[in-house]
Protein backbone atom coordinates (compact mmCIF):
# COMPACT_ATOMS: atom_id res chain seq x y z
CA UNK A 1 0.00 0.00 0.00
CA UNK A 2 1.82 3.08 -1.35
CA UNK A 3 0.51 6.17 -0.06
CA UNK A 4 0.80 10.34 -0.09
CA UNK A 5 -0.89 11.90 2.53
CA UNK A 6 -1.85 15.68 1.57
CA UNK A 7 -4.08 18.42 3.71
CA UNK A 8 -3.64 22.13 4.60
CA UNK A 9 -2.77 22.77 7.95
CA UNK A 10 -5.32 22.23 10.70
CA UNK A 11 -6.85 19.34 8.23
CA UNK A 12 -5.85 16.61 10.84
CA UNK A 13 -3.27 14.82 9.18
CA UNK A 14 -1.50 14.01 11.53
CA UNK A 15 -4.24 12.02 13.67
CA UNK A 16 -5.50 10.31 10.47
CA UNK A 17 -1.97 9.21 9.75
CA UNK A 18 -1.69 7.87 13.24
CA UNK A 19 -4.98 5.74 11.92
CA UNK A 20 -3.77 4.57 8.82
CA UNK A 21 -0.33 3.52 10.61
CA UNK A 22 -1.73 1.72 13.33
CA UNK A 23 -4.54 -0.30 11.52
CA UNK A 24 -2.16 -1.25 7.99
CA UNK A 25 1.35 -1.42 9.21
CA UNK A 26 3.04 0.44 6.91
CA UNK A 27 5.63 3.32 8.13
CA UNK A 28 4.67 7.08 8.38
CA UNK A 29 7.42 8.78 6.61
CA UNK A 30 7.07 12.08 7.18
CA UNK A 31 10.43 14.72 5.91
CA UNK A 32 9.47 17.58 8.84
CA UNK A 33 9.63 14.79 11.89
CA UNK A 34 12.98 13.24 9.59
CA UNK A 35 14.66 17.10 9.39
CA UNK A 36 13.97 17.32 13.21
CA UNK A 37 15.15 14.69 14.11
CA UNK A 38 18.72 15.14 12.36
CA UNK A 39 18.77 18.77 13.83
CA UNK A 40 18.56 17.13 17.19
CA UNK A 41 20.77 14.53 16.11
CA UNK A 42 23.28 17.09 15.30
CA UNK A 43 23.65 14.94 12.14
CA UNK A 44 25.06 16.77 8.82
CA UNK A 45 21.53 16.38 7.06
CA UNK A 46 20.39 18.57 10.50
CA UNK A 47 23.09 21.22 9.57
CA UNK A 48 22.08 21.37 6.11
CA UNK A 49 18.34 21.80 7.19
CA UNK A 50 18.00 23.75 9.94
CA UNK A 51 18.92 27.20 8.31
CA UNK A 52 16.11 26.16 5.38
CA UNK A 53 14.00 25.77 8.16
CA UNK A 54 14.47 28.71 10.42
CA UNK A 55 14.11 31.02 8.03
CA UNK A 56 10.29 29.10 7.28
CA UNK A 57 11.46 28.04 3.50
CA UNK A 58 12.11 24.80 2.05
CA UNK A 59 14.87 22.66 2.19
CA UNK A 60 16.23 22.43 -1.25
CA UNK A 61 15.04 19.42 -3.48
CA UNK A 62 18.19 17.45 -3.91
CA UNK A 63 18.69 16.48 0.54
CA UNK A 64 15.13 16.40 0.52
CA UNK A 65 14.57 13.90 -2.22
CA UNK A 66 17.58 12.18 -1.49
CA UNK A 67 16.41 11.58 2.51
CA UNK A 68 13.00 10.09 1.09
CA UNK A 69 15.10 7.94 -1.41
CA UNK A 70 16.82 6.34 0.87
CA UNK A 71 14.08 5.96 3.33
CA UNK A 72 12.16 4.43 0.99
CA UNK A 73 15.03 1.75 0.15
CA UNK A 74 14.29 0.36 3.82
CA UNK A 75 13.33 -3.10 4.41
CA UNK A 76 9.86 -2.08 6.29
CA UNK A 77 8.70 0.22 3.07
CA UNK A 78 8.44 -3.74 1.49
CA UNK A 79 4.49 -3.87 2.32
CA UNK A 80 4.35 -0.05 1.48
CA UNK A 81 4.35 3.12 3.19
CA UNK A 82 2.65 6.17 4.03
CA UNK A 83 4.35 9.77 3.17
CA UNK A 84 4.01 12.87 5.03
CA UNK A 85 5.31 16.19 3.91
CA UNK A 86 6.58 14.91 0.82
CA UNK A 87 6.46 15.60 -2.22
CA UNK A 88 5.91 19.53 -1.39
CA UNK A 89 6.64 20.52 -5.31
CA UNK A 90 6.43 19.04 -8.58
CA UNK A 91 9.57 18.25 -8.82
CA UNK A 92 9.67 16.58 -6.08
CA UNK A 93 6.52 14.89 -7.09
CA UNK A 94 8.57 13.56 -10.55
CA UNK A 95 11.44 12.56 -8.39
CA UNK A 96 9.13 10.14 -6.51
CA UNK A 97 7.80 8.65 -9.79
CA UNK A 98 11.23 7.80 -10.62
CA UNK A 99 12.21 6.46 -7.50
CA UNK A 100 9.39 4.10 -7.14
CA UNK A 101 9.48 3.58 -11.14
CA UNK A 102 13.44 1.82 -10.25
CA UNK A 103 12.04 0.02 -7.57
CA UNK A 104 8.97 -1.49 -9.89
CA UNK A 105 6.98 0.35 -7.74
CA UNK A 106 3.70 3.02 -7.83
CA UNK A 107 1.66 5.22 -5.71
CA UNK A 108 -1.61 3.16 -5.10
CA UNK A 109 -3.39 6.85 -3.89
CA UNK A 110 -2.35 10.18 -2.64
CA UNK A 111 -4.93 10.78 -0.39
CA UNK A 112 -6.47 15.10 0.58
CA UNK A 113 -7.72 15.49 2.95
CA UNK A 114 -10.29 18.05 2.35
CA UNK A 115 -11.26 20.98 4.74
CA UNK A 116 -13.77 24.20 3.97
CA UNK A 117 -11.02 27.27 4.34
CA UNK A 118 -13.68 28.69 7.06
CA UNK A 119 -13.61 25.65 9.35
CA UNK A 120 -9.24 25.45 8.85
CA UNK A 121 -9.64 28.83 10.04
CA UNK A 122 -11.86 28.30 12.98
CA UNK A 123 -9.60 25.12 13.94
CA UNK A 124 -6.28 26.72 13.84
CA UNK A 125 -7.32 30.22 15.43
CA UNK A 126 -9.29 28.73 18.80
CA UNK A 127 -5.67 26.84 19.35
CA UNK A 128 -5.17 27.53 23.60
CA UNK A 129 -1.84 26.76 25.12
CA UNK A 130 -0.98 26.32 28.93
CA UNK A 131 1.51 28.44 29.86
CA UNK A 132 2.99 26.21 33.18
CA UNK A 133 2.45 22.63 31.28
CA UNK A 134 1.93 22.69 27.60
CA UNK A 135 -1.05 21.41 27.23
CA UNK A 136 -3.17 22.45 23.90
CA UNK A 137 -7.45 22.90 24.21
CA UNK A 138 -9.42 24.61 21.62
CA UNK A 139 -11.67 27.63 22.50
CA UNK A 140 -14.86 25.88 20.60
CA UNK A 141 -13.71 22.31 20.15
CA UNK A 142 -12.17 21.14 22.95
CA UNK A 143 -12.62 24.23 25.67
CA UNK A 144 -11.37 23.92 29.56
CA UNK A 145 -13.60 23.86 32.21
CA UNK A 146 -12.79 26.91 33.82
CA UNK A 147 -12.55 29.99 30.70
CA UNK A 148 -8.59 30.49 30.55
CA UNK A 149 -7.42 28.36 32.77
CA UNK A 150 -5.85 24.61 32.32
CA UNK A 151 -7.54 21.45 33.34
CA UNK A 152 -4.63 19.61 34.34
CA UNK A 153 -2.86 21.74 36.43
CA UNK A 154 -4.66 25.29 36.64
CA UNK A 155 -2.34 27.17 34.76
CA UNK A 156 -3.04 30.06 32.82
CA UNK A 157 -4.44 29.62 28.71
CA UNK A 158 -2.96 31.50 26.07
CA UNK A 159 -3.22 31.65 22.34
CA UNK A 160 0.66 31.59 20.52
CA UNK A 161 1.06 34.64 18.03
CA UNK A 162 1.10 32.93 15.16
CA UNK A 163 -2.02 31.57 15.77
CA UNK A 164 -3.82 34.98 15.33
CA UNK A 165 -6.22 35.39 12.49
CA UNK A 166 -3.69 37.50 9.99
CA UNK A 167 -0.83 35.05 10.16
CA UNK A 168 -2.84 31.72 9.99
CA UNK A 169 -4.70 33.39 6.88
CA UNK A 170 -1.81 33.93 5.16
CA UNK A 171 -0.36 30.49 6.10
CA UNK A 172 -3.32 29.06 4.69
CA UNK A 173 -2.89 30.95 1.10
CA UNK A 174 0.84 30.05 1.03
CA UNK A 175 0.10 26.61 1.50
CA UNK A 176 -3.70 26.29 -1.01
CA UNK A 177 -0.86 27.97 -4.01
CA UNK A 178 2.31 25.57 -3.00
CA UNK A 179 -0.44 22.30 -3.05
CA UNK A 180 -2.33 23.73 -6.23
CA UNK A 181 0.17 22.18 -8.96
CA UNK A 182 0.78 18.94 -6.78
CA UNK A 183 -2.83 18.10 -6.52
CA UNK A 184 -3.30 18.95 -10.56
CA UNK A 185 -0.34 16.70 -10.80
CA UNK A 186 -1.69 13.85 -9.07
CA UNK A 187 -4.99 14.10 -10.46
CA UNK A 188 -3.73 14.08 -14.06
CA UNK A 189 -1.90 10.57 -13.40
CA UNK A 190 -5.22 9.82 -11.65
CA UNK A 191 -3.66 8.87 -7.94
CA UNK A 192 -6.01 11.81 -6.14
CA UNK A 193 -8.56 10.93 -3.53
CA UNK A 194 -10.54 13.92 -1.91
CA UNK A 195 -11.25 12.93 1.26
CA UNK A 196 -14.09 14.73 3.43
CA UNK A 197 -11.91 16.30 6.44
CA UNK A 198 -14.55 18.56 7.26
CA UNK A 199 -16.22 15.47 9.31
CA UNK A 200 -15.74 14.62 12.43
CA UNK A 201 -12.10 12.61 12.98
CA UNK A 202 -13.94 9.08 13.26
CA UNK A 203 -15.94 9.35 10.16
CA UNK A 204 -13.04 10.89 7.97
CA UNK A 205 -11.11 7.60 8.55
CA UNK A 206 -14.16 5.35 7.86
CA UNK A 207 -14.04 7.32 4.82
CA UNK A 208 -10.33 6.55 4.19
CA UNK A 209 -10.63 2.90 5.69
CA UNK A 210 -13.28 2.09 2.83
CA UNK A 211 -10.56 3.53 0.38
CA UNK A 212 -7.85 1.50 1.69
CA UNK A 213 -9.76 -1.85 2.23
CA UNK A 214 -10.18 -1.99 -1.59
CA UNK A 215 -6.69 -2.40 -2.08
CA UNK A 216 -5.54 -5.21 0.27
P1 LIG B 1 6.47 19.93 8.32
O1 LIG B 1 6.65 19.30 9.66
O2 LIG B 1 6.02 18.95 7.28
O3 LIG B 1 5.63 21.16 8.35
O4 LIG B 1 7.93 20.40 7.84
C1 LIG B 1 8.69 21.32 8.56
C2 LIG B 1 9.73 21.97 7.68
O5 LIG B 1 10.62 20.96 7.16
C3 LIG B 1 9.21 22.67 6.44
O6 LIG B 1 8.79 23.98 6.72
C4 LIG B 1 10.41 22.64 5.52
O7 LIG B 1 11.36 23.60 5.88
C5 LIG B 1 11.00 21.26 5.82
N1 LIG B 1 10.40 20.25 4.92
C6 LIG B 1 9.59 19.21 5.28
N2 LIG B 1 9.22 18.49 4.20
C7 LIG B 1 9.81 19.07 3.13
C8 LIG B 1 9.81 18.83 1.73
N3 LIG B 1 9.11 17.82 1.20
N4 LIG B 1 10.54 19.65 0.94
C9 LIG B 1 11.25 20.65 1.44
N5 LIG B 1 11.27 20.98 2.75
C10 LIG B 1 10.58 20.19 3.60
Amino acid sequence: MNLVLMGLPGAGKGTQAAEIVDKYGIPHISTGDMFRAAIKEGTELGLKAKSFMDAGNLVPDDVTIGIVKARLRKDDCQSGFLLDGFPRTVAQAEALENILSDMDRSIDFVLNIDVDKEQLMERLTGRRICKQCGATYHAIFNPPENDGVCDKCGGELYQREDDNEETVKTRLEVNIEQSKPLLTFYDQKGYLRNIDGNQGIKKVFIDIDQLLGGLK
